[in-house]
């Protein structure tokens, strides 16, 4: 059971929107030396917007109807930018099948990453679109593709700081995201992250976790999505945003209820405080 002061660094976290599920998360963080963070929704604020397209709109019709069903950032973003569409076209009978960390499909129209399409004749012609730095899903229609949407997204204010002041206190900070090599780069240049790995699977993202700990470190993860939740689970301490998805949140150990990554420092900070106090 907690002590007294692990109770009472709990209350203080809680006081500054950092909630622990628990003295042994606290403690947990108190060692951590490995951080892992997810991109969207984590270091970025999630919030895409649509910065270029192309897909007859018959088609867009399908995307839009497909993308109300999702909770995707991505998905947000689409359904916001095209919602002036009448969807009564739309075959509604048929179901909508979301692919975690992949994309979305319903019968012959699937909606992606780019790696989705693997196989595809024309996917070279669409790639280079990802060239231009920008998160871009392509759009197919089982045979071929017939569209691509380009969204962009931001990166969250105090992202920078934050991790610059974990890597001071010596703990390692690797960027995992599903997203593709050229935003991945782009995210870790401008928060300072010098590792990073892009097109991960969430399956990945629990393999580079796993790895670490093989090798004796006590690793964090970070992350907000229904892909990052499976390493969330995984990790010695699951972090996650209070904005992110329920599922991640259930798989975590901490919600960070603002989304602010100088709070997740704080609690840091704090927790090694209460090591002192103990020993
Ligand atoms: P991240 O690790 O950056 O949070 P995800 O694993 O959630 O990213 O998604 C990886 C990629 O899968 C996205 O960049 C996008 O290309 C594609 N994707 C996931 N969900 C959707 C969706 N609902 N609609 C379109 N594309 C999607
Ligand atoms: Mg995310």
């Amino acid at each position: 059971s907690a002590t007294p002061a692990t109770l009472s660094a709990i209350s203080n976290g809680a006081k500054n929107g950092v909630l622990f599920k628990g003295g042994t998360a606290m403690e947990a963080l108190s060692k951590m030396n490995m951080l892992f963070s997810d991109k969207t929704g984590t270091l970025t604020y999630g919030k895409f917007h649509v910065v270029d397209y192309h897909v007859a709109e018959e088609i867009l019709r399908e995307v839009v109807y497909m993308e109300q069903q999702s909770s995707h950032p991505i998905a947000e973003a689409i359904v916001t930018r095209f919602n002036n569409l009448n969807l009564e076209s739309v075959d509604q009978t048929e179901s909508v099948e979301e692919i975690v960390g992949f994309g979305i499909r319903k019968g012959n129209i699937k909606v992606g990453k780019p790696s989705a399409f693997d196989g595809f004749n024309d996917v070279h012609n669409y790639r280079s679109k990802q060239a231009e730095g920008n998160t871009t899903v392509l759009i197919g229609n089982g045979k071929e593709i017939v569209g691509y949407i380009s969204l962009a997204d931001r990166v969250r204010e105090e992202s920078a700081h934050a991790v610059a002041s974990f890597q001071e206190e010596g703990v390692q900070v690797t960027l995992l995201t599903g997203d593709n090599e050229k935003v991945a780069r782009n995210v870790a240049k401008e928060v300072g992250i010098d590792n990073y790995v892009a097109s991960c699977l969430p399956e990945d993202k629990i393999n580079y976790v796993n790895r670490s700990q093989e090798k004796n470190k006590v690793v964090g993860m970070i992350g907000d999505g229904i892909n990052d939740a499976p390493a969330l689970a995984n990790a010695d301490i699951g972090i996650a945003m209070g904005s992110g998805s329920s599922v991640a949140m259930e798989s975590s150990d901490v919600v960070i209820v603002e989304n602010n990554l100088a709070k997740l420092f704080y609690s840091f900070k704090l927790s090694h405080r209460l090591n002192r106090i103990i020993v």
